[in-house]
């Protein structure tokens, strides 16, 4: 998949997407906001904006979740799909939306792990963080 171009949808088909060029390994956040959205976490990748291609999104809608972020889901079948930074030039897409073959990318790291839920336990053995990551600093992630 890496190098090549990828493909995504929502649940009902309303949105589609493609992406070209490879894409970021899987960082799962656990955050009150993802847990809320998505019933669990929210596990996704991540792109520049220039190697996403949203081909159909008559019926994406776009949350501003937070004074910095903005959640992209079908208005239609409610699939969570994308996180977005204000200003930012890179876009999250949720690992699940893709479609067929996602072997080549896999999750590596858990962030804003203090606040998920306590019906589940993380015992993957990959990297954990109280809130963000190194990776990817948040203004401020109380606010996350
Ligand atoms: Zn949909
Ligand atoms: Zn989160």
């Amino acid at each position: 998949m890496a190098g090549s171009v990828t493909t995504g949808s929502c649940n009902c088909g309303g949105v589609k997407y493609t992406i070209s060029g490879p894409l970021r390994e899987v960082v799962a956040c656990h955050c009150g906001q993802c847990r809320k959205q998505t019933g669990l976490f929210y596990a996704a990748t991540d792109t520049l904006d220039a190697n996403i291609d949203i081909v159909d999104d008559g019926s994406l809608k776009w949350y501003a979740a937070s004074d910095f972020a903005k959640r992209g889901f079908c208005g239609v079948c409610g699939s969570a799909l994308f996180w977005k930074r204000d200003g930012s030039d890179r876009i999250s897409i949720l690992a699940g939306s893709l479609d067929g073959d996602m072997s080549d990318i896999k999750m590596e790291r858990h962030i804003f792990v203090e606040d998920k839920g306590s019906f589940y336990d993380l015992k993957d053995g990959l990297e954990q963080f109280a809130q963000s990551d190194d990776h990817t600093p948040r203004p401020d992630p109380n606010t996350k």
